[in-house]
């Protein structure tokens, strides 16, 4: 459970932390903001558990944020799946619930674990109001010939089986930062955003609406990623079911934690270990790393034909901000496309920045996400907004940073 406290009007980061393997006897919460940062070992049965300690550390103890829980005005919740039923954040109440429950099936991990969170915050703090931040609503503008599957229409009718997306939040805040960044109004641009960490995920953003995206009516399918597969014949499913005796929960596990970098290497999701082991001559770790970035570059051309051009390609997350050598490799050969990669650019370290040549007609940008300060400002916006509607006074009108 990662959470943060910001306060949206100054755009300032607060505390941050995070509670990793609750429930389990190694459970331990990690607290405050880089120089205090402290690592706990805490018991936490369960996410009612955890929240209980993030409030606990929030308001009390060495890196305590705030004095007392009333100064939270609000909780915005990063949630999975939206479904068809949510094309925007949306203020909780009990029939959203009851929706992130129903869609529960679609993102099973992650969509329960949200609720857990939403029912955590609504014991600790029952009259704060909440804020449900969907990775699929940016993608809701995708038109039904990049949102269907060529499969029996009825099942679209049946089960709402389409293309959802993920990562929504990640690629709506790059594609504005990137705008920012371009000094170009976002609805003039033609964006090709890519969310290169353990999951991987790209758009092609079309004057600032979502037109196409990798992933499905899951986060697995699409790029090649840590863990997972992403795009494979879809025949081999049952293949393996059969020759492998795998039960059909088996065979997702083996496509979700088993493949990808994982399944290639045999060494690692991580990246950084993948390139240890190239470096030093292991031929797997060698086909990864090729096979990672050719499917990247392969989106990189469909999106180029879905938009009839580009003007900026956008790189994010732990690969993409950070890894020198992948990006040399996805960009290579691209030059007939009018992308160039400034060699030198793509070595230098920073924030925001640029790395395409100065000839490139495409610009090649890297902006480091900040999902927790979308979802804070949709919250801050969506709540503000209600007071509004039940006639809350404000002394000056609150501006965002
Ligand atoms: P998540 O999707 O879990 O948020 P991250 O965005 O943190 O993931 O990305 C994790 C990936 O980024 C890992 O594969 C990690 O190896 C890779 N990564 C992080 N830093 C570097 C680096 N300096 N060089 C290469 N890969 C890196």
């Amino acid at each position: 459970m990662k959470y943060q406290l910001v306060n949206v009007e100054q755009h300032e980061l607060l505390a941050k932390g995070i509670c990793e393997r609750v429930g389990s006897a190694e459970a331990f919460h990690k607290h405050g903001l880089d120089k205090n940062e402290e690592v706990i070992d805490a018991k936490m049965a369960d996410h009612d558990d955890a929240m209980a300690l993030v409030l606990e550390s929030l308001t009390s103890g060495p890196a305590k944020a705030i004095d007392s829980l009333d100064e939270i005005d609000a909780v915005g919740h990063r949630i999975v799946q939206g479904g068809k039923y949510f094309d925007r954040s949306v203020l909780i109440d009990d029939d959203v619930i009851q929706k992130i429950d129903e869609l529960a099936e679609l993102a099973p991990l992650h969509n329960k674990a949200a609720l857990m969170g939403i029912n955590a915050c609504l014991k600790h703090m029952p009259d704060v109001p909440m804020v449900a931040v969907f990775d699929t609503s940016f993608f809701q503008t995708l038109p039904p010939k990049a949102y269907m599957y060529p499969l029996p229409y009825e099942l679209y009718e049946k089960y709402a089986i389409r293309k959802y997306g993920a990562h929504g939040t990640s690629h709506r805040y790059i594609s504005e930062r990137a705008a920012v960044v371009l000094d170009e109004p976002l609805d003039e641009l033609k964006l090709i955003t890519c969310h290169l960490g353990n999951g991987c995920s790209m758009s092609a953003i079309d004057h600032g609406v979502a037109v196409d995206t990798s992933m499905g009516l899951t986060p697995l399918d699409g790029l090649m990623m840590g863990t997972r597969c992403g795009a494979v014949d879809p025949a081999i499913v049952p293949f393996i079911m059969d020759h492998e005796g795998l039960s059909t929960s088996e065979v997702n596990d083996l496509m979700n934690k088993k493949s990808g970098l994982l399944g290639i290497s045999g060494i690692s999701n991580d990246l950084r270990s993948v390139r240890d082991a190239s470096e030093k001559g292991d031929e797997r770790a060698m086909l990864a790393y090729d096979m990672y970035s050719n499917s990247v570059k392969k989106y990189i051309g469909q999106y180029i034909a879905v938009m009839g051009g580009v003007d900026a390609i956008v790189l994010t997350a732990g690969v993409g901000e950070n890894c020198e050598k992948m990006r040399r490799m996805i960009f290579t050969g691209l030059q007939p496309l009018g992308i160039i990669l400034d060699e030198e650019k793509n070595r230098q370290r920073g924030f925001e920045r640029e790395i395409s040549a100065d000839s490139s007609q495409v610009k090649i940008i890297i902006i480091p996400t900040n999902e927790e300060y979308m979802i804070a400002r949709d919250t801050y916006e969506i709540v503000h907004e209600q007071m509004r509607v039940d006639g809350a006074v404000f002394d000056e009108e609150p501006a965002l940073a």
